[in-house]
């Protein structure tokens, strides 16, 4: 079984990337009235605690989040705006306490007439995520999946409506992963060309994980869709070594989010909210990001 728990990285960089694209394109994809079908492959618990065991362990929200709650932090653009007042809706007064993960992120900004579809395969976040959505008393809204989520969606596409945006948010802990993402990619594409899918992906010195937005890119513009390829670097990806000779590995230093068919508006979103990011979220003088588009 898996090892991963994304409790322990709730908030992180990566996080503050990966969420700040989703709701920027959700704030857009619900602006036509037209039901919208939401696919989050790989939902994690749902809602983590930022002062519990998991997060106080791994710190890795305070160079996250917690850096775009300080006091000092400056005026924000729109999109990490949007993205801080959503943190901070579930947070009551100034201590950040509660992480929304992906799926409570789109529920809170999805309609009434609107469908939520979670897979999770690991039976404790499974639990969890269980738990936590039905405090929500979505109904109907909100379907839990103890499914593998790669496989799950097939059965989703196309949509009733014919609007959908699938989050694929894999952990990647297995190789094979990077594989499946970009098998669902292709099969998704079959079955509903018009789909909006985000894919998140970690940036590390690994050939599959390198080649994962190539081929995304390939993919994409092969079967003529547009996409938004958007990474942010934190810190360098350098092994370093301590003075008592040991290696000392970095930690995740940057990952990316790849989009096929974005929302029109997401770039200039990112364009702003990118640079932004970068400066406040370094943690050495190698932070940056890049933002490119096609088709
Ligand atoms: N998307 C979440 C968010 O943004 O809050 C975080 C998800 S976390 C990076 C990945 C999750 O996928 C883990 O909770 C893991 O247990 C789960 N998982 C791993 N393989 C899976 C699969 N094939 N199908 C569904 N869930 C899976």
């Amino acid at each position: 079984m898996f090892s991963y728990r994304h409790a322990f990285h709730a908030g992180n960089h990566a996080d503050v990337l990966k969420h700040t694209v989703l709701i920027a394109a959700l704030q857009h994809l619900t602006e036509k009235d037209a039901a919208l079908t939401v696919l989050d492959t790989h939902a994690g618990a749902g809602l983590y605690r930022l002062d519990g065991d998991y997060a106080s362990t791994s710190g890795e929200a305070a160079d996250g989040v917690a850096r775009l709650f300080a006091p000092t932090t400056p005026a924000l653009t729109p999109a990490l705006q949007a993205y801080v007042d959503m943190v901070g809706d579930f947070n009551q007064g100034k201590a950040l306490r509660v992480y929304p993960g992906s799926p409570f992120i789109t529920q809170r900004l999805l309609r009434s007439h609107d469908k939520l579809k979670l897979f999770e395969l690991h039976p404790t976040d499974l639990r969890a995520l269980a738990g936590n959505v039905a405090q929500l008393e979505a109904g109907r809204q909100v379907a839990v999946l103890h499914e593998d989520g790669f496989e799950g969606i097939k059965k989703f596409l196309p949509p009733p409506a014919r609007r959908a945006l699938v989050l694929c948010d894999p952990s990647y802990e297995i190789k094979s992963d990077y594989a499946k993402v970009l098998d669902m990619a292709a099969d998704s594409l079959k079955r509903f060309a018009t789909g909006t899918y985000a894919f998140w992906y970690p940036i590390i010195p690994r050939p599959e994980a390198h080649d994962l937005p190539r081929r995304l890119k390939t993919l994409a513009t092969k079967a003529g869709k547009s996409w938004l390829h958007a990474t942010l670097t934190v810190k360098s990806s350098k092994i370093t070594e301590t003075v008592t000779g040991d290696t000392k590995r970095p930690g995740l230093p940057a990952s990316g989010m790849f989009l096929i068919n974005p929302p029109y508006t997401l770039k200039a979103a990112l364009k702003d909210a990118l640079p932004q990011m970068a400066e406040l979220l370094a943690q050495d003088k190698h932070a940056t990001h890049t933002l490119e588009s096609g088709g």
